[in-house]
Parts: C-alpha cells; structure tokens; sequence
C-alpha cells in the first residue's frame, strides 16, 4: 500500500494530479482548496507525482522483503 506526502506549502490545487489519478485517490474538495488522499484507493502508479508541476508529491511505497 503506498502513502503519499503533499506539501501543502508548495500545493497550488490546480488538479493536475487529481487529473491523472485513474484510481480516484486524489481528489479535489468542493471548495477547491482541500487535496485529498485515500491510501486504499492508490495504486502506486506514480502519475501524480509526474503530473504535479511544483513537485509537491512524494510516494512512498511500502517496504517489500525480496528474497534471491
Ligand atoms: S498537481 Fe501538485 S500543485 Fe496541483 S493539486 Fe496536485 S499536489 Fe497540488
Ligand atoms: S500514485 Fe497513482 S493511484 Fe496513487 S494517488 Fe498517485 S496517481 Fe493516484
């Protein structure tokens, strides 16, 4: 499962990653001015963090034990 860290000092909340999000994890509020995130939605796609021009999204995949 993947988290998500918006900075919220540098989210304008143009959309832009909310545009691409095939999963709908990331979705504006009605008010325009509130970013939110649903964990259990993500798919760990990376679209988002592609999409945001000011780089104000960083994904962190859960840890994964791999074995040789
Ligand atoms: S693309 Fe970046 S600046 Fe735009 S709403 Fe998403 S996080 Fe905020
Ligand atoms: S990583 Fe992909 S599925 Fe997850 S919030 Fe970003 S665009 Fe949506």
């Amino acid at each position: 499962m993947a988290k998500i860290n918006i900075d919220q000092e540098k989210c304008v909340h143009c959309g832009a990653c909310t545009a691409v999000c095939n999963s709908a994890a990331l979705r504006l509020g009605g008010d325009g001015c509130t970013l939110t995130f649903d964990e259990n939605r993500c798919a760990d796609c990376g679209s988002c963090v592609k999409a945001c021009p000011l780089r104000a999204i960083k994904v962190s995949t859960a840890v994964r034990w791999l074995y040789a």
